[in-house]
């Protein structure tokens, strides 16, 4: 069957089909579409990658209450954008965000530019984000290509391998750029996301309800949830670590993590190599503890590796007269009367077990 991209009378019939159906069927109530300004679209679309809009919607709405604009946000803390970060995950995410906005006032004047190149040289904005912003912020044509849409765009082609492969991902940015409509590009662009989330699903599409279904190659095979092909199945790593709950009295110590890598920037507990001695290393950390026990052990699956943490409680007995204060990057919080800072959300769950106060 010829595809429909190939073909100009078939092409804008099919653009008009699913803007249509947007206008009619799609979402138009999303927090980030009221108003579906640059910057909320941006904000919105790092926080959706990897994440799922339910996830998103609160963590969005406490961001805009927080930082409504650009100037709010190159003006804020990292610390604190990380603090309203945590949970969310991928905390480069976040970084990433604060230093674009830092540039955008530097060099754009506070407000998001329109080029696909210009956006593209700010941190953490790859071409799909790029895209949505033209597009879905400034209402101008750009192609996107999110998870939802890869999905869509492989059926309509059939394309039955996995799109995270470097050739399928080229091809389908083909198909991106050759259905993106001069016109409507916002409500093209919404409906292939809303199609994606509403009718093409990765299991069970309703083709009987798709304003695509008859370019649809997948559909003619009768098994269009089979495509585009599953990721290659593959062991990830696994890595052991413990992690030291070092308390006085109401005190716990914690920890700044270095800017980059897993959970980079946030507090979270010191840690050790397992087969260490937690005592040894608290005291390397300036306090002299004693072992209080072993909390449940618990795993957290990281997109490349699963991480074991082992939680050990150790009770500080008296500080080497060389190392009262504790070093840079060290911290002690007294969960009794302040709040945490910006903890990862398994730290979180494993100091909520512990029987602290973490909300
Ligand atoms: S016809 Fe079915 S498989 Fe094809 S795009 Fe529509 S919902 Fe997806």
């Amino acid at each position: 069957m010829s595809l429909p991209w190939e073909n100009p009378e078939q092409r804008r019939a099919l653009q008009a089909q699913l803007i249509a159906w947007q206008e009619r069927h799609g979402r138009h109530d999303l927090p980030w579409q009221q108003p579906a300004t640059p910057y909320r679209v941006w904000i919105s679309e790092v926080m959706l990658q990897q994440t799922r809009v339910e996830t998103v919607i609160p963590y969005f709405q406490r961001f805009m209450a927080r930082y409504p604009d650009i100037p709010a946000l190159a003006s804020a803390e990292l610390d604190d954008v990380l603090a309203l970060w945590a949970g969310l995950g991928y905390y480069a995410r976040a970084r990433n965000l604060h230093a674009a906005a830092r540039a955008v006032t530097a060099e754009h004047g506070g407000e998001l530019p329109t080029t696909l190149a210009a956006l593209q040289a700010l941190p953490g904005i790859g071409p799909s984000t790029a895209g949505a912003i033209r597009s879905l912020g400034h209402g101008l044509p750009a192609p996107i290509l999110e998870g939802n849409v890869k999905r869509i765009l492989a059926r309509l082609a059939a394309i039955p391998e996995w799109p995270g492969r470097s050739p399928v991902a080229r091809r389908l940015w083909t198909i991106a750029e050759a259905l993106v409509p001069e016109q409507h590009c916002r409500a093209f662009n919404q409906g292939l996301m809303d199609l994606g989330a509403l009718v093409c699903t990765p299991r069970a599409p309703a083709c009987s309800d798709c304003p695509l279904a008859s370019a649809c190659a997948a559909r003619a095979t009768g098994a269009p949830e089979a495509y585009p092909g599953a990721r290659p199945s593959r062991q990830r790593p696994q890595r052991q670590v413990r992690l030291l709950l070092i308390e006085d009295g109401g005190g716990l110590l914690l920890e700044q993590r270095p800017p980059t890598g897993i959970w980079g920037g946030l507090w979270s507990l010191p840690e050790c190599a397992t087969e260490d001695d937690p005592v040894a290393r608290a005291r390397a950390l300036g306090a002299v503890c004693e072992p209080a026990g072993e909390l449940a052990p618990r795993l957290h699956a990281f997109t490349h590796f699963e991480l074991h943490m082992q939680p050990s409680r150790l009770r500080r007995v008296g500080a080497p007269p060389e190392a009262r204060e504790p070093a840079a990057g060290l911290r002690w919080f007294r969960p009794d009367r302040e709040a945490l800072p910006g903890l990862p959300a398994p730290i979180r769950r494993i100091l909520t077990e512990a029987g602290y106060p973490t909300e």
